[in-house]
């Protein structure tokens, strides 16, 4: 058996904010045993030198989308959710599997480089999902060697049909010809989907499938029925964005007679393999239900803030007892894939909730969830800890850049200060993807060559659909405020609490 030791790194113990120096045996992928520096010599075994070095788990992305590497840009500046999914056929239209492949790819990429080492991916494919697409986004991420939960993003009603009152804001012509748009019927998507599912053809240590209706309100009941009982089928995850807005809050009570959580749980989708994404607008009720079920939730706080969603309850929820994960969003709404940023907005977000700092999400909260917690939310039990028995899946940080010096509190100093820009080394599985500030599975520069070629070929093709959501862009957006504006009892926005 292969045995490579880590010599003399400095593993972050995050409850006790140390970092002592040690060697680390790895056998087969995963960790076999942590000792003091010198005391672990096996025969024959590769040495690496990680002296000088904080080794952290790798991080985990709990909600990401491969669509957005190629879309990075295309959104615009001041974009709420729904306008961005008003230009998202401009977006992610008219691409090839080589194009879904390459988006992924840039997606991973960028992951990798910024210390991810996992992560759970809701990629879509327009009018309805492939067992091409899926092979291609899984494939990306088999060969730059990360791990994966690779779920399509299903959706049986276009945005214009899903949001009630939508349509009829629109005028004419371009009400008729949005109102023709159809997705596939759902039975056409999991249908294609099914063999796939059923003979998978990835290592699911590295790269699993999972399920994840787009919106509750773009799907129908009986297609979310359907995805549920897939995802039980195939003993795979289900995630959904939960109530990522207050314009999906306020609808769903208008069309459900419920919140949206309640109706997901009145149609038996809430449950251990569920987690809903953002679940921003989602009350202490909704929270019970969640964590009654087992459901989790992927805390996105740079794309809430981003597209101006709203600030999730962190604490609340944990308080609720739901296992909050820690995500990115797509690379389109969030504008990186970067989960150091993420748990630390996560732990500066909560300090706008109140006084009380005793609430506030400390470093080591957010930390974990960035690691285990976003780990279990994707179905991986040995990921986010450096322990014996756990995956060899560690970043390699450098402690003479200035976020370290001098080092006090690695784990504050490392959650609050780190951006990135200390990742000398990521190993996943024991083996090394990124060294030196360069992927080792991986040509970026021929992926930067054939990402640019592609932007320019898309963004050609898909001009006229561009123009289209750009008609009704201000009818949208209209929309969108007016919903905004309605009454709610959840408090997410600034906007929300008394001046
Ligand atoms: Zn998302």
């Amino acid at each position: 058996m292969a045995t490579t030791v880590l010599r003399g790194g400095r593993v972050l113990d995050v409850a006790a904010d140390r970092a002592d120096p040690v060697d680390i045996a790895i056998v087969c992928g995963s960790i076999a045993e942590i000792g003091a520096p010198g005391t672990i010599e096996p025969p024959g075994a590769a040495v690496v030198d990680a002296s000088d070095r904080l080794l952290v788990p790798g991080l985990v992305n709990a909600h990401t989308h491969a669509h957005g590497g190629l879309g990075r840009g295309a959104v615009g500046d001041k974009v709420p959710l729904e306008l961005f999914l008003n230009a998202a056929g401009a977006i992610n239209g008219q691409r090839t599997i080589e194009d879904k492949y390459l988006s992924a790819a840039l997606s991973a990429a960028e992951m990798i480089r910024r210390g991810c080492t996992a992560g759970f991916d809701l990629f879509v494919e327009f009018p309805a999902p492939s067992a091409e697409g899926v092979r291609a986004v899984a494939q990306a991420y088999a060969e730059i060697g990360m791990r994966a939960v690779v779920a399509p993003m299903l959706a049986d009603r276009t945005l214009y049909q899903a949001l009630p009152g939508l349509l009829d804001a629109i005028p004419e012509p371009q009400r008729g010809y949005l109102a023709g748009i159809a997705m596939a019927p759902f039975e056409t998507s999991l249908a294609n989907i099914r063999p796939l599912f059923a003979d998978w053809p990835f290592d699911r240590d590295y790269v699993r499938p999972a399920i994840a209706p787009t919106i509750p309100l773009h799907c129908s009941d009986e297609f979310i029925v359907a995805c549920a009982r897939m995802a039980r089928e195939f003993d795979i995850p289900f995630q959904t964005h939960l109530a990522e807005t207050k314009v999906q809050a306020v609808l769903s009570r208008a069309k459900y007679g419920k919140s949206m959580t309640a109706h997901l749980d009145a149609l038996g989708v809430l449950g251990s393999k569920f987690s809903g994404a953002h679940g921003i607008w989602i009350d202490r009720l909704d929270m019970d239900l969640i964590a009654q079920r087992g459901g989790r939730i992927a805390h996105n706080p740079g794309s809430n803030l981003r597209l101006g969603s709203g600030i999730a309850a962190m604490r609340e929820m944990i308080d609720a007892g739901i296992e909050v994960g820690i995500g990115t969003d797509g690379s389109n709404t969030g504008d990186g894939q970067n989960i150091f940023e993420a748990a630390r907005l996560a732990a500066y977000l909560s300090r706008m909730q109140g006084p009380e700092y005793g609430r506030w999400i400390t470093a080591r909260e957010a930390f974990e969830a960035a690691t285990a917690g976003s780990a279990r939310l994707l179905g991986f039990d040995k990921l986010g800890r450096i322990a014996p028995g756990f995956a060899a899946d560690i970043v390699f940080l450098r402690l003479d850049q200035p976020q370290y010096v001098p080092l006090r509190s690695p784990t504050v100093q490392m959650v609050f200060g780190e951006s990135g820009s200390a990742v000398d080394k990521v190993m996943i599985g024991g083996r090394m993807v990124f060294a030196d500030g360069k992927l080792l599975t991986l040509d970026e520069a021929k992926l930067r060559r054939e990402a640019e070629a592609a932007a320019a070929r898309l963004d050609a093709a898909n001009e006229r659909i561009r123009q289209t959501g750009a008609s009704v862009h201000d009818f949208v957006g209209a929309f969108c405020v007016a919903h905004g504006r309605a009454g709610c009892h959840i408090r997410r926005r600034l906007d929300c609490l008394p001046a």
